[in-house]
C-alpha cells in the first residue's frame, strides 16, 4: 500500500508543482493520473521515486517512509519500485534479455556476455516475464530491432524482474499508436492485478484513462481535482 500525504513541491525556480496531494493506493489498484500539461503528475511520479525531492509531506510504501531516505535506504527502496517510461529507456546495442535482466543490476553494464554474471534461476525468471509479456520468440533480439509496442513489452518484464512493490508508470503509451497503446495498458494493468501490485500510471488520453483504470486522479495546477471510479468521471469534469 501506497500513501502519500500532503505532498507538496517547489521547485527552485518558484513553480509551485504539487500543492498539498494526499491520496492511498492499495494493493492491486491501478491508479490513472489524468490531468494538463503542466499539472504536475510526472513530478508526483517522481517525487515517489525521490528523482524529485519532494518539499514537504509524506510517501509511505508499505510502511516505509521514503522522503527522508538516502543512501542504501532510498537504493533499497527503489528497488521495490517498479518504473516503466514513456520513452522506453532501453539500452539499444543489449539483447531484450539483457535489457530485462539489466534492471536488476541498477546500473548499465558496457562489458559483453554479461549474462553470465547471472545466475540460472535469474535468467528463467526473466525468460518467464519475457513469455509473460508476449516476447518469448524476441529475447535474443537486440532493442534497436524493436517495434514501438515490442519496446515498452521489454520495459514492463525490467520493471516486474525484481518483484516490485508498485509500480510507477509515466506516460506508458505517449508513443504509440492507439492499438498497441490499447495493448500495452490491457497488459500493465493484467499484470499488476495478477501480482496484486498497487500502480500509478499517468496517461493524457483520458479515454484510454477510464478504458483500464480502477480509478482515477485528476490532477490540475498541483493539487487533485477529481478521485474516484472512471465512471464517475463524465459528471465531475
Ligand atoms: P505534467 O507531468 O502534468 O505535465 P510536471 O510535473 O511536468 O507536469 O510540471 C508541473 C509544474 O512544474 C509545471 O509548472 C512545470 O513547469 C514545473 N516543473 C516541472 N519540472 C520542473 C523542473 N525541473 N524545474 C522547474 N520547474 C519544473
Ligand atoms: P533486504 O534488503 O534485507 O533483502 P527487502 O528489501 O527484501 O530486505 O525488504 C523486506 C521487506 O521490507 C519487504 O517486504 C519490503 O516491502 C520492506 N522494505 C524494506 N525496506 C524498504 C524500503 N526502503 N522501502 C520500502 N519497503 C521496504
Amino acid at each position: 500500500m501506497l500513501r502519500v500525504s500532503s505532498l507538496t513541491k517547489r521547485y527552485k525556480t518558484g513553480d509551485e508543482a504539487l500543492r498539498g496531494v494526499s491520496f492511498e493506493v492499495p494493493a492491486g489498484q491501478v491508479v490513472a493520473l489524468i490531468g494538463p500539461s503542466g499539472a504536475g503528475k510526472s513530478t508526483l511520479i517522481r517525487c515517489i521515486n525521490r528523482l524529485v525531492n519532494p518539499t514537504s509531506g509524506g510517501i509511505d510504501l508499505n510502511g516505509i517512509e521514503i522522503t527522508h531516505l538516502g543512501g542504501r535506504g532510498l537504493r533499497r527502496a527503489r528497488r521495490h519500485m517498479g518504473m516503466i517510461f514513456q520513452e522506453y529507456a532501453l539500452v539499444e546495442r543489449l539483447t531484450v534479455m539483457e535489457n530485462v535482466l539489466s534492471g536488476r543490476l541498477g546500473y548499465v553494464p558496457f562489458w559483453r556476455s554479461f549474462l553470465r554474471r547471472f545466475p540460472q534461476e535469474d535468467v528463467d525468471k526473466a525468460f518467464a516475464l519475457l513469455e509473460r509479456v508476449g516476447l518469448s520468440e524476441q529475447v535474443d533480439k537486440r532493442a534497436s530491432a524493436l517495434s514501438g509496442g515490442q519496446r515498452q513489452r521489454v520495459g514492463i518484464a525490467r520493471a516486474l524482474e525484481q518483484d516490485p512493490k508498485l509500480l510507477l508508470v509515466d506516460e506508458p503509451t505517449a508513443s504509440l499508436d492507439p492499438k498497441t497503446a490499447r495493448q500495452i495498458m490491457r497488459l500493465i494493468c493484467e499484470v499488476c492485478r495478477e501480482r496484486n501490485l498497487p500502480a500509478i500510471i499517468s496517461l493524457h488520453d483520458v479515454p484510454l484513462a477510464k478504458m483500464f483504470a480502477d480509478r482515477i486522479v485528476g490532477l490540475r495546477a498541483g493539487a487533485i481535482v477529481f478521485d474516484g471510479a472512471p465512471a464517475e468521471l463524465d459528471t465531475a469534469m
